[in-house]
């Protein structure tokens, strides 16, 4: 057992004292089978939360409503969750309510795929009522029960599905399969959020070729904010030989620079899929870097500007495409800039007040832009008095 799984026994353990079951479950499961990391442990168990709180310690109320408690142990924190089913069903979303049960092989029955569904006694032995560990010896995606059913429940588990697939590399099963292309249209009642998380992990997996080709030929796309048109794109990415993208930035850099998008298409894209502004401002900013490195006109100023995140998400992208930059040489240009940002820079707007008595005001913006400007490119040493003279210059020259 993982080491995870060997820290968390006892606290299986106590649960089994008290009289109740207790298993592993979930991804960890999953992925201790194909022997991979494991990131967070999930428990399920027989017993209710409040019996759950009264055989620990510490506990946190973290999703009591669906049945999850966290329980903190030696330093380390486990989401035991009560068995459950998910019973009503509204406009193809979640459940509006769940109902806590006894037995375990309820609690698997509601789960999105076979390989999903497995659950593992704290001594390792594996229980498997959905041929769970068959699929992942052959990797195959397949719904738990009637695809059909499932999809029409939950429709991001057609979402999930592709990410899967693209995650392990695995085949979805052909009845899988029919029953996505058949339901696609039903994503629309999936909140953004969380397709969008699953779109990421599709990108970013292992095999994202064979991925898109499923959210292609299922029409799944057609349900995604603002991808009805772009069918043509993923076809693209699908001729890459070697699409491994490294990160989100760089999937939608990917995305928006094949899209030919300028900024504000971007920000229209990023926002329809409800990104944070740290993520709009670096795929803007890494898009429009793209297109002047295929276009060989980077220079200092666009190094400065952009910043060495960017650049590299630029960087990745170009280098996907075939004409990225040696990365040694890209930190090295970085690398050899006189500042890295303005407030580098030996004079700064109040210097300028003070010393030059200018007034605040929009020709002091300018004034100073152009001082930046001509320290980054290495026209002026970035001197306090280098720079007061140049100053003065620009000033004198507005007038
Ligand atoms: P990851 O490694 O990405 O965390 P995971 O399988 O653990 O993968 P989670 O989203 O953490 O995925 O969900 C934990 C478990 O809950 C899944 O393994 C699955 O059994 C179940 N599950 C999650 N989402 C759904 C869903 N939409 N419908 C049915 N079961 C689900
Ligand atoms: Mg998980």
């Amino acid at each position: 057992l993982p080491a995870e799984f060997e820290e968390a026994k006892e606290v299986l353990g106590a649960i089994q004292q008290a009289g109740f079951e207790a298993y592993f479950v979930g991804g960890s499961v999953r992925d201790t089978v194909l022997k991979f990391k494991i990131h967070d442990v999930d428990i399920a168990t027989s017993a209710y939360p409040s019996e759950v709180k009264k055989i620990f310690k510490k506990t946190v109320d973290t999703g009591i409503e669906h049945g999850t408690v966290t329980v903190l142990d030696h330093g380390r924190a486990y989401e035991i969750t009560t068995f459950r089913t998910e019973s009503t069903y509204q406009d193809f979303r979640r459940p509006d309510h769940v109902e806590f049960v006894r037995s375990l092989k309820e609690d698997l029955k509601r789960r999105d795929l076979t390989i999903n569904a497995l659950a593992m006694r704290p001594d390792g032995e594996i229980i498997d009522l959905f041929n769970g560990l068959r699929d992942l010896k052959e990797g195959n995606i397949r719904a738990v029960g009637i695809a059909e059913k499932r999809f029409h429940e939950d429709a991001l588990r057609m979402m999930r599905a592709v990410r899967f697939a693209s995650q392990l590399d695995f085949a979805i099963e052909k009845n899988t399969l029919e029953a996505i292309r058949h339901n696609a249209r039903l994503l629309q009642n999936v909140a953004v959020e969380r397709i969008h998380v699953e779109w990421i992990k599709l990108l970013l997996g292992k095999n994202p070729k064979t991925a898109l080709k499923d959210f292609l030929v299922t029409d799944l796309y057609r349900y995604c904010p603002l991808f009805a048109d772009k069918k043509a794109i993923f076809e693209k990415m699908l001729t890459f030989e070697n699409l491994q993208i490294g990160s989100e930035d760089a999937a939608w850099t990917l995305l928006c620079y094949l899209s030919n998008f300028s900024s504000s298409a971007v920000k229209k894209m990023l926002r329809a899929w409800k990104s944070s502004n740290d993520l709009i401002d670096n795929v803007t900013i890494a898009t429009g870097v793209v297109d002047l490195i295929e276009q060989q006109k980077m220079n200092t100023w666009i190094y400065y500007k952009s910043g060495f995140h960017r650049l590299e998400i630029a960087n990745e992208v170009a280098t996907i495409l075939g004409f990225g930059i040696d990365h040694a040489v890209l930190k090295e240009n970085y690398a050899a800039l006189p500042i890295k940002n303005k407030h580098e820079m030996k004079i700064n707007g109040g210097t300028l007040i003070k010393n030059l008595r200018i007034k605040p005001g929009p020709q002091l913006g300018r004034v100073l832009t152009e001082i930046e400007h001509m320290v980054v490119t290495g026209k002026l040493e970035n001197q306090t008095a280098v720079l007061l003279k140049a100053a003065k210059k620009q000033f004198e020259m507005e007038e």
